[in-house]
Parts: C-alpha cells; structure tokens; sequence
C-alpha cells in the first residue's frame, strides 16, 4: 500500500469552502477568483488560433510570441532586460512554476524560508522534496516583513526564501525599503528566492508594486513568478510563467520538461497578442481600487474591524467584536447561518497566532454582489 509523502495534507481550504458556498447557496467570497468575464477579445482570440490549426504541442520553454511579450512587459514596467530564448518559461498557472522552481532546487533536509500566513501550494511541495519549511511569522494588523528575525532563521542549511507581494491572504505589499533590507540580507549568501508576485497588478491607494526583478543582488537569485489568471480573470485556464536567470532557469526546465513539457498552445498564442494592449493590465488596478473602496465603505457600521489591504483581491476581516470562536468555526458559521462563505485564515500557518480571529474575503465580484455581501455581515 501507499506510504503517504503527504499524510497530514487533506483537500484545501478553497475546496472546502467553494464546495459549502454550494452546498448552502451562500455568496462565495472564500476562493479567490472573480465572478466576473475578462474580455471577449481574448475569448475570441483563443477561438481564433484554435480555428488556425494551432493545436499541437507548444514549444516546452513556451510559445515565443508569448515569451516575447513577456520580456517587453518586464522591460516597460520594470526596466529589465530578461532574455526570452533562456530566461523565460510559460507555466500551467504559477502553481506549476512554484512545484517547479521548489523541485529544481530543494533537496532533502534543506531549510526554506516561509513567511506565515503563506499560500497553501509552497510548504507541501518542499515537504515532497524531503526539504524543512521554517515559518516566520508576520503580525497583524500590518503584516510586515520581519527582517529581524529572519536574520535569526538563516543557517548554513538555508537554500531558499520564499516572498509573495502583493501578499495573499493578508494583502501587505513589500515596499522598497523591505527590498533593499532583503537584498542586505541576502548579498553574501547562497539564498534562493521564490518572489510569487501574482497580484502584481493589483495594488491601491498609490503604491508601487516592487518586483523582485529590479534589485540586482535579488534578481540574479530568483524565480520570478506572475499569473495570468490574476490579470485577465481567467483563473479557470491555468497559465503563467517564470522568470529567472539562466542557471536558475536551466535547472527549472529540466523539472518543467517532464512534469507539465508544454502549456495550453492556443491560449498562449492569444494572450501574446492581447498582451500588447498595456491598458488590459496596467488597468487592473482602478478598476480593483474601486471594488475594494466599495467594499470597505459598504462595511461602515459593521462590527468587523480592518484595515484596508493595500494589494491583491483580498480584504481580511478581524471579528473579534463578534465572536470569539476559532476561525474555522466562524467560517463555518457564516456559510451555514448567515450565507456568505470566507477563508479562514489560520490554515495558513505552522503556528497560528492563537489571539487572532481573522478571516478573509474576496472582493473580485461584481458591485450588486458586494454590496449583497455588506448587508449580510453588518448584521452580524
Ligand atoms: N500564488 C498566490 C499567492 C496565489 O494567490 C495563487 C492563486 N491564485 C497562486 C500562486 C496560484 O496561481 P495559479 O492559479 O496561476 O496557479
Ligand atoms: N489563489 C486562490 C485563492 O487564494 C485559490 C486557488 C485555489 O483554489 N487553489 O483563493
């Protein structure tokens, strides 16, 4: 019989909470995912290459075309050059990438690095390589990077960081000055680093997403990882990409050509042509900005207590005015008696700080249904 490399992994948190928001027919603000249609264009475009003939294997490191965009998105936004022949990689979503980039490098009873609350896919894929997750914890309620005591958690068996900004599920964002300490930190190390930069685009109130990509002593020692899913609402086609350097990046493809080889053809064709409208991303973030400013005005007078995230598609809530079960339980509890579904954000953690009592909702949605889910908690 099967000796489990995962026995104490169960099915995930957006699973369970998607298939309650069904069960009960409650507002499903847990999964992050918009319940809205990106644009018919890249629809019609992905028709269009399928009615073309292009339905074969894609070439293994990614179309091209697709790589090509991806490159002069990195250099406009950014001011980076990355080579599109060796240092670009089309991904089955940033999932693939992260198992990839972990499974490239990790090996058994290396220590990685991982700031708690993290997304769920990073820890079970280093547990698989037989490596050691080290969590550090980041305290609410502004979750910042604790460099201090990430200067503790370095050892000699230290091979990888892992960073997320905009920060899934807390919605922090990683400033410039975060990335210059990092950068200190790292310089006279071996350190690998994951930079999981998915909500790249989503980011409000006027602050700058800082990519990992433009700090040198960063750059040259990390997988760059980004989402199309995030950025053109098509969470459902499982598409993204890495970049990294070209040593970092051969080991990444020798993974990548025998756990996925290729990703979807015609998908890939299509978003490098929709890629060269700029407003389709770099108008990510008003209309986002506006969501969540509905959102959290639409929660005036509710007893939840928050502060305004100030990236992602995320807003955490703090119930502790309400009640004091553990979070899973009042996640429970609003699907079942209120109809409105969240993530409860303690699964996320090694050590969940016991005090906290913080669930998170996703405000991808529709105004009508935002303004739905506001009346609903502000009776609660
Ligand atoms: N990283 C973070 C922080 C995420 O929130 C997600 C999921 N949306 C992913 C990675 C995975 O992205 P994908 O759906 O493209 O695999
Ligand atoms: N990234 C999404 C979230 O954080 C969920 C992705 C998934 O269901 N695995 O909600």
């Amino acid at each position: 019989m099967i000796n489990s490399k995962l026995p104490n992994t169960g099915v995930t948190i957006f699973t369970k909470m998607s298939g309650m928001a069904k069960k009960y027919e409650a507002l499903n603000l847990s999964q992050g995912f918009p319940d809205f249609e990106g644009s018919s264009e890249l629809h019609a475009l992905v028709g269009r290459y399928i009615q073309e003939g292009n339905n074969q294997y894609a070439p293994m490191q990614g179309a091209l075309t697709l790589r090509q965009a991806i490159a002069d998105k990195t250099k406009k936004l950014y001011g980076v050059d990355y080579n599109v022949e060796n240092e670009i990689t089309v991904t089955a979503g940033a999932t693939q990438a992260i198992f990839t980039a972990i499974t490239a490098c990790i090996s058994k009873d290396d220590e990685v690095i991982v700031f708690g609350p993290a997304y769920d896919c990073y820890e079970p894929a280093i547990q698989l390589c037989g490596g050691i997750t080290k969590f550090i914890n980041l305290e609410a309620p502004d979750y910042k990077l604790p460099l201090d005591k990430l200067v503790g958690q370095i050892s000699h068996r230290t091979k990888m960081l892992i960073i997320n900004s905009p920060h899934n599920p807390t919605g922090a964002v990683l400033t410039h000055e975060d990335m210059l300490q990092l950068q200190t930190i790292l310089k006279d190390t071996n350190i690998i680093v994951i930079s999981d930069e998915v909500y790249e685009h989503i980011i409000f109130d006027g602050a700058n997403h800082r990519s990992i990509v433009s700090y040198p002593e960063l750059a040259k020692r990390a997988f760059v990882i980004s989402s199309f899913g995030k950025t053109y609402h098509i969470t459902g086609w499982k598409i993204g990409y890495c970049i990294a350097p070209r040593t970092l990046r051969k080991e990444f493809q020798k993974v990548h050509q025998f756990n996925v080889f290729s990703c979807n053809h015609p998908v890939q064709l299509a978003l490098a042509e929709f890629m060269q409208k700029e407003d389709e991303y770099t108008g990510l973030l008003a209309m986002y900005q506006k969501k969540r400013d509905v959102f959290i005005k639409g929660l005036h007078g509710s007893k939840f207590k928050f502060v305004p995230t100030t990236g992602t598609y995320f807003q955490l809530l703090d119930y502790s005015q309400i009640d004091s079960i553990p979070d899973i339980e009042m996640a429970e509890k609003l699907v079942k008696d209120y109809g409105i579904a969240a993530i409860p954000i303690s699964v996320f953690y090694k050590n969940p700080p016991e005090e906290d009592r913080m669930l998170r909702f996703c405000f991808a949605k529709g105004e009508e249904t935002l303004l739905r889910a506001c009346e609903i908690l502000k009776s609660i």
